[in-house]
């Protein structure tokens, strides 16, 4: 895992550091938050989390 992954800048999945990843899908050991990006939140989180991941629209 890179460092921006620990960080919270990148998604902890695909690595993207843009969009940024907001959605919080677990967290560390030290408590830090584990993010990842909309798209793979929706992969590891089965249920729904529109509401929470919705990005601002284009
Ligand atoms: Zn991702």
């Amino acid at each position: 895992m890179s460092r921006a992954q620990l960080e919270g800048e990148a998604c902890v999945v695909c690595h993207k550091r843009w969009p940024r990843p907001r959605a919080r899908v677990g967290r560390f050991p030290d408590d830090s938050p584990v993010l990842a990006c909309a798209d793979c939140a929706e992969a590891l989180t089965p249920a729904p989390m529109a509401t929470v991941v919705a990005f601002p629209s284009r």
